[in-house]
């Protein structure tokens, strides 16, 4: 229980030098690249979910696996040693919890710790950080930096359209984040509504036993078919040893997938053309590619959805999958009835709609008393907020693989503050000052989720150091020539209390 002092609420623990919040990938690659660029500092990793793993730990529906390369998404620091080049989730949790393991990352976390609030006082330098979960007591963390590794989507909710009528279904109704263990789906007849990344990693797997399972869609997206060995992986390993096999890996998967989007933007027709051929050598001849497969955008628009050895269309043509381009009029007992007239029957539906977009985990943060409303704020080189000292804040990429930028994140926050820390300041923050700033928003493609969300994230720039953008080569020039004052005030608290150690 914390007590009050003096009018100002003690911390249950010590000062740590950074609290970090959120133990997925980005909070377990940021407690990794700060602790060995500043080996004397200390961390603490709140968590508020009783695992590690963050999305891979949350996200059990069958067949869940990355959508990207593995070997982008795993960390530079610690090699993808399976054979596979699309990971399944129970894979990447083992993954992330191992390497948490070894590098003793595990010992500084703190489960069942819920951030709702982190408030900066400029008398001391320091954050502190309150955590609650429901409720039980709140408690207190102090902390000289705080590092919002807490992923960008609303884990208690994923997002569900208004369905017409859906109180009158007899069925299950599932949203892929809440997935039912217990559910046995083998020989039912299975809805799934959406397109996207989770749908077409879901049906495959559903198909598997169900009855059949159609996939509902209002309009198409585009997929992508890639194996799921990676053979250049297992080629590299046989002649180099893992570390070295693993950072060649990661560096042809990071820089094909800049390739490929660098490509859709100067010819989408060609990259078009593609996607369309890839479609009709495993579709049954006749199929309406346009139709069902031909989305109105140009290819990475949005983020494109990855069908492993072309997995979709395998259990189209074995006619275990259907495909179905409508829209929803209403839903009834026994399913759904369509605006062309059409009716599914359907046991179960699942939602495949989406998530919520969320800024830092859903925690408050003030600085000096003031509440401060990300909306308002530019981000700086994509990890920080104007004029909000000691605050760093991890946002992946949307196009590319999340952890490339995650990784460029931490390493641009242990870069501060050991520069700090060498130089004896006690807070730093990005300062744009009375220029004008074109506004732009900080993701840029038009995911439906990013789209809904755009109000709950800061604001990007046109121009350095305030744009954000999904480009990891430009970035990573960025981050190796960067001037680190560049934009950036520093200064030293004026009690002893809040001076560098
Ligand atoms: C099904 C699915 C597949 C995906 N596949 C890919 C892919 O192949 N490639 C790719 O690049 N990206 C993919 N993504 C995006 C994916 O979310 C990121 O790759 C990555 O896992 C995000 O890591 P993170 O650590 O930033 O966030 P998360 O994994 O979301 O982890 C955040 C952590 O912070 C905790 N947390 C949140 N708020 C608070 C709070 N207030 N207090 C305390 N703790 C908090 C959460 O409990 C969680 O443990 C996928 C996403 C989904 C949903």
């Amino acid at each position: 229980m914390s007590e009050v002092q003096d009018g100002r609420i003690q911390p249950d623990e010590q000062c740590s030098d950074v609290i970090i919040v959120g133990a997925g990938i980005a909070g377990l690659g940021a407690a990794y690249r700060i602790s060995r660029r500043n080996p004397g500092l200390t961390y603490t990793i709140l968590e508020r979910r009783e695992r590690i793993g963050g999305t891979w730990d949350l996200f059990r529906f069958p067949g869940v696996r990355s959508d990207s390369s593995i070997y982008s998404l795993a960390f530079a620091f610690e090699p993808w040693t399976r054979s596979e080049g699309v990971a399944n989730g129970g894979h990447i949790r083992e993954y992330l919890t191992a390497t948490a393991h070894k590098y003793g990352i595990d010992q500084h976390i703190v489960f069942n710790s819920y951030v709702r609030t982190a408030e900066w006082d400029s008398s001391t330098d320091t954050w502190m950080v309150t955590v609650q979960n429901d409720g039980s007591t709140p408690r207190h963390y102090r902390g000289r930096f705080v590092f919002f590794a807490s992923g960008y989507f609303n884990y208690d909710e994923g997002y569900t359209p208004d369905l017409p009528g859906i109180e009158q279904f007899d069925g299950t109704v599932i949203h892929p984040q809440h997935w039912p263990q217990d559910l046995d789906y083998s020989g039912k007849k299975i809805v799934v509504i959406g397109s996207g990344a989770t749908a077409v990693t879901l049906i495959p797997a559903l198909a598997e036993c169900a009855a059949k399972v159609v996939m509902l869609q209002r309009s198409p997206t585009y997929l992508m078919s890639g194996s799921r060995e990676s053979r250049s992986a297992t080629l590299a390993r046989k002649y180099l040893s893992p570390n070295v096999a693993h950072k060649i890996v990661r560096a042809r998967a990071a820089f094909g997938e800049g390739l490929a989007i660098f490509q859709a933007r100067i010819n989408p027709e060609a990259v078009k053309r593609q996607i369309r051929e890839v479609a009709s050598t495993h579709l049954p001849d006749g199929y309406d590619i346009d139709k069902h497969f031909t989305p109105r955008y140009n290819p990475w628009d949005q983020r494109m959805c990855l069908i492993p050895d072309a997995d979709l269309y395998a259990a189209i043509s074995d006619g275990r999958v259907e495909v179905v381009t409508d829209q929803i009029d209403h839903f009834d007992r026994t399913g759904i009835a369509l605006k062309s007239g059409e009716h599914l029957d359907a046991e179960i539906v699942v939602t495949a709609t989406g998530l919520q977009l969320q800024a830092l985990g859903g925690a408050k943060i003030s600085v000096d008393g003031a509440e401060i409303d990300t909306r308002d704020r530019f981000v700086y080189k994509s990890h920080m907020l104007d004029d909000v000292p000691n605050l760093f804040w991890c946002l992946g990429y949307t196009n590319g693989s999340w952890t490339l930028r995650a990784d460029l994140t931490a390493r641009s926050a242990a870069k501060l503050l050991a520069h700090m820390y060498s130089r004896g300041y006690t807070h730093a923050y990005p300062h744009r000052g009375d220029r004008p700033m074109t506004v732009k928003p900080s993701w840029n493609v038009s995911a439906g989720y990013v789209q809904r969300g755009q109000h709950a994230l800061p604001k990007s720039s046109t121009r350095r150091p305030w744009i954000s953008r999904d480009d990891y080569i430009a970035d990573l020039i960025d981050y190796r020539f960067h001037r680190i004052r560049e934009a950036m005030v520093f200064g030293r608290a004026a009690t002893s209390d809040g001076s560098s150690g």
